[in-house]
């Protein structure tokens, strides 16, 4: 009789940590530990672990204000709050291509491809 799942879900972090970005090769546990991305993929790449954690995020508070940013207050990294604006902005421009809403998924592409930008700079010349 060991403890109620607990193990378990340390190792799940565990694994969860070691997980790289096939591109830059980027752990989550450095993301967590940077709030930064190496490559575009990897927010594809991580974004089943991270959505859970935006899940909480968004349930945790609705206030988008310039005190303790929701990341934060989650535990997550400075600019986690970017890349769950990312990934929340992927999921809605599948939603609005799904409802062939091309307005608003070109829009969501191109706030996409403005925090892309950011957050990984100018391409290289
Ligand atoms: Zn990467």
């Amino acid at each position: 009789m060991g403890p109620l799942g607990v193990g378990q879900t340390a190792d799940e972090l565990a694994a969860l940590d070691q997980k790289a970005c096939d591109m830059c090769g980027i752990t989550f546990f450095e993301f967590r530990n940077q709030g930064r991305l190496g490559c575009p993929h990897d927010y594809v790449h991580f974004e089943k672990e991270l959505e859970p954690l935006i899940a909480n995020i968004h349930g945790a508070t609705t206030h988008t204000g310039r005190r303790p940013s929701r990341a934060a207050a989650a535990g997550l990294p400075e600019g986690t709050d970017e890349l769950t604006g990312l990934i929340g902005l992927r999921r809605s421009m599948k939603d609005a291509i799904a409802c062939e809403d091309y307005e608003n998924a070109k829009e969501d592409r191109d706030a996409i491809r403005a925090l892309e930008d950011r957050w990984l700079g100018p391409p290289p010349a």
